[in-house]
Parts: C-alpha cells; structure tokens; sequence
C-alpha cells in the first residue's frame, strides 16, 4: 500500500498516531485559547484545484493573479506531481498570507488542509482488497492547546463539522490520480505529462484555453452538453480535466478520442 500524500504539517509532525473514520478524538479551537493563531504560521500548505478556485473567487482575482501572488509550485514527495502551495509571507514568523487580527480573512474557504487540522490524511490503495481506503492521523504538536480538549468526537463527526466531505467529492478523481501515480512507484515521467497535470490542478483558465483553442477537439469527442457546462463552469471543467488526465496519462479511456488524428502527436502515457 502507498500513501497518497500527507496535505499539512509535513515537517512538524511529533507524534503521529493512526486513526480510522471512526477513531475518537478531543479537540476544540476557539478566537480564546491561548495560541490562538500559533498554528497559521511558517507552514506546508497544498492547495487543491477546488481550493484554488474557491479561494480565487473569495478574491475577486483572476486565476493568474492569485497564483502569483500566493502560491508556489511544489512537487508531491511520494508521486512526484507537481501542485502549488501556499506561499508563506515573507516576515520572521513566515505567517500565512491570509492570517490577520482576527484569525483567517478567507475563514469561508479556507483549504482542506487547513480544515482537516489537527488531522493529516492520506489515501491507500490496498491490492489485496482492490480497493481505496482513507487513513487520518492526529498531527500532535506542542504549542496547540485544542488537543484533548472539549467533548469526544469521531474522525468523521469532525470532519462533517469541518465541511470536508463536500469539499472532497467533487476532487475525488484527483486524489486518484495522484495516488495512481504513487502507486507506480518511481518511474521516470514524460515532461510533457507533468505539465499537463499542473494545468489541470493550477491554472482553469489555462485548461479552457487548452480545451477550445489549442487542437483538443480535434483529437477528443467531446459532447455538446459537456462543452457547454465547461465553458462557464469551472467545477466542471476541473471534473472534466481529472477524466482526461485520467484518459491521456493511464489510458482509461473516459473521453473518448476522434478516429481520425493522424496528424495529431499522441501523448505519451505514464
Ligand atoms: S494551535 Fe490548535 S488550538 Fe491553537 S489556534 Fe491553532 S488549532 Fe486552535
Ligand atoms: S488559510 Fe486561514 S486557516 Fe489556513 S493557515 Fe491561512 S490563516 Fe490559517
């Protein structure tokens, strides 16, 4: 089984303990408690596509504007993808760039990592079973007062209260992809593939362009319907990017390719 990729605290982790969904954990968090803040600083911070977009639009920025004022590429440990990152400000404290007075400015949608905290997760394909299966851990670190505080809750309770579940779904083929990709352990990566990963998990205006002005269409069937709701639907788009990757880098077939592409150059799969 591989890990798919630990979203927060990579380098922070003290005591990290396993737990499933319905593991039970005390903790609280609330503008009082005295490190109030402590834990918004000098961070790992991944963002996914859906982050991306969210954050964007709480903005008002374009896609463009908000990766390069706040984010950095990075490449996952394990996979090997390339993703962006929040870019810490550049102070001693190294804060998080939307840490003010009164706590996060963009509370409403903040990343998944940043909801999941105390929590760190991950995704394991178990070959025996076939199957994809969830995994948390309790990031224990010294300066957070919220641990072993408040009523007992499960991982799950926690993560519903957190808004993850609905966050998470409409990514779910991503966090495939990347798990795939971890699961072929460390084979060599065309270029050209990498980058169309980074397009589809940064940049939707760039995927758009991609789709309806580069030579796509010709090479890809792709339904009338579907064109429609991607061209004003940025969820869809990204949904519609994960089929794809999934189609170009593993061969899954989920969109399906014109007959005739002769004077097309195939991409080359992973
Ligand atoms: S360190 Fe822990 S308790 Fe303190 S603000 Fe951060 S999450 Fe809340
Ligand atoms: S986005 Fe908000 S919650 Fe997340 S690290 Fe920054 S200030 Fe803290």
């Amino acid at each position: 089984m591989e890990a798919l990729t630990n979203l927060r605290g990579l380098d922070k982790i003290i005591v990290p303990i396993r737990l499933s969904s319905k593991s039970k954990i005390k903790f609280q968090c609330y503008p009082g408690v005295p490190c109030f803040k402590l834990c918004c600083s000098n961070l790992f911070l991944p963002l996914t596509p859906y982050d991306i977009i969210r954050i964007r639009d709480k903005l008002g920025l374009s896609t463009d504007e908000f990766l390069l004022l706040y984010t950095e590429p990075f490449i996952l440990p394990k996979s090997g993808l390339p993703i962006v990152r929040l870019k810490m400000s550049d102070n001693e404290d190294k804060t998080c760039p939307f840490l003010g007075d009164g706590g996060c400015e963009i509370y409403e949608v903040r990343p998944l990592a940043c909801r999941y905290y105390p929590l760190g997760f991950g995704l394991f394909r178990n070959r025996d079973k076939r199957t994809n299966e969830e995994i948390y851990y309790l990031v224990k670190e010294g300066f957070c007062q919220g641990l072993e505080s408040g009523p007992e809750i499960t991982v799950e309770e926690y993560r519903k209260s957190q808004g993850i579940p609905e966050l998470e779904k409409p990514i779910k083929e991503w966090a495939e992809i990347i798990m795939k990709k971890e699961s072929l352990g460390p084979i060599e990566v065309p270029e050209k593939s990498l980058q169309l990963f980074f397009m589809v998990s940064s940049n939707p205006d760039r995927f758009r362009s991609f789709v309806f002005e580069s030579k796509f269409l010709d090479i890809f069937e792709v339904p009338e319907k579907t064109l429609e709701e991607i061209k004003k639907d940025d969820l869809k788009l990204l949904q519609f990017g994960f089929k794809w990757l999934k189609t170009v880098l593993f061969g899954e077939n989920l969109i399906k390719r014109r007959k005739v592409v002769s004077s097309v150059k195939k991409i080359k799969p992973f």
